[in-house]
């Protein structure tokens, strides 16, 4: 009889909007040749679907029509990034129904990660519901007032006209939904590793969690 194959290591990144960890789960897969999965993308498709059709983020109704229609690749990137899209994937992941409907995706992926080498999930709640067992797990953050300058700065060249202002109050709103939720709130994992990006580079920021998941992985 042959040994079943050991699971494949799973990294969880979760942390705050325009934390940085996007970038960094990004970096680490590169450096690790594991597969990227960004959660985020799958809610803003269901959230865009929702937009598209012309209903309402926070209708349930709506919401799970938008989930019959998801496939993984369905919306194209451009609109997945737009600021309408990241506010309305934050109504729709209130939803436990919309959850439900994205947890299997992303359960697989964790699974059998595409390259069969691991897999580096980023989300909100990847340590905690999706990977609780995750061989390694970061929560980024960063100060609030320094997210927003970044979000800005990200979206200036497209829409000149919105405001610091209107981006920290966009934040602050989406923190607080986030984190104040009944299904699956973004929170650290008890065992994962605070990774504060505030006062860190890209690059700084990328070595320091690179640390922490080696450190992890080679245990
Ligand atoms: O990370 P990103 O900004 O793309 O996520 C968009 C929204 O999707 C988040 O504000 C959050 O409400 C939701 N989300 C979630 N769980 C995840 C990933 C994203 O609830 N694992």
């Amino acid at each position: 009889m042959t040994a079943a194959a050991p699971a494949a290591p799973v990294v969880a990144i979760d942390g705050t909007a325009a934390s940085g960890k996007g970038t960094i789960a990004r970096a680490l897969a590169r450096k690790l040749h594991f597969d990227h999965l960004d959660t985020g993308a799958l809610y803003r498709a269901v959230a865009a679907l929702v937009l598209r059709a012309g209903g309402d983020p926070a209708s349930r109704a709506d919401a799970l029509e938008a989930c019959k229609a998801f496939r993984p690749g369905i919306v194209p990137d451009a609109e997945l990034r737009s600021a309408a899209v990241g506010e309305a994937a934050s109504q729709v992941a209130v939803l436990p129904e919309v959850r439900a409907a994205l947890r299997d995706y992303q359960i697989s992926f964790a699974a059998q990660p595409p390259g069969g080498r691991g897999a580096v999930i980023d989300g909100r709640d990847i340590g905690t519901v999706i990977c609780p067992a995750a061989a390694a797990k970061i929560f980024v953050t960063a100060g609030l007032e320094e997210r927003a300058r970044r979000r800005w700065r990200e979206i200036h060249a497209r829409d000149p006209a919105k405001s610091y202002e209107a981006v920290l109050e966009e934040l602050t709103v989406r923190d607080a939904r986030d984190s104040g939720r009944a299904a699956a709130p973004m929170k650290p994992a008890p065992d994962a590793v605070l990774l504060d990006t505030t006062d860190l580079s890209i690059d700084a920021a990328v070595a320091a969690a690179l640390e922490a998941v080696r450190g992890k992985l080679e245990a």
